[in-house]
């Protein structure tokens, strides 16, 4: 399942950085996850606190932090987020989603009306934070 190996990747992931930085146990991990990535929290935490077993991480708790979707426009430079209560309905969200690109048809920059522009941020996934002790 993909949820797996993306827990799989978060621990070696964590596994070289508290190597790198000495740490002889792990607290807390703190996991950013974008909103466009398609991947059930819940499932991967699940894997996690399996996965984690045997590990430097093994009495470590995972925090999740959502990302949001953050828009740059080519054209003026402009970045802007979507109003969660307005502008954007569920199928929208949904749609890019799945195609990225598709944000494109549906969203254009505020400031200046170009529909080109780059999706800057909510699309990644990374551990922003270590805690433990050396
Ligand atoms: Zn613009």
């Amino acid at each position: 399942m993909h949820e797996w190996a993306f827990a799989e990747g978060i621990i070696k992931t964590v596994e070289e950085e508290a190597i790198k930085n000495r740490f002889k146990k792990l607290s807390k991990i703190y996991i950013v996850m974008g909103e466009l990535q398609g991947i059930d929290k819940d499932i991967v935490s699940f894997a996690l606190e399996n996965l984690k077993k045997g590990t430097i991480m093994e009495k470590a708790v995972f925090e999740f932090e959502d990302e949001e979707m953050e828009f740059e426009c080519r054209n003026c430079g402009f970045v802007w987020k979507i109003d969660r209560n307005g502008d954007i309905d569920e199928l929208i969200k949904e749609s890019i989603h799945f195609v990225p690109e598709a944000a494109h048809s549906f969203i254009s920059c505020p400031k200046c009306g170009s529909k080109d522009f780059e999706i800057t941020k909510g699309r990644g996934v990374y551990i922003s934070r270590i805690d433990g002790e050396l």
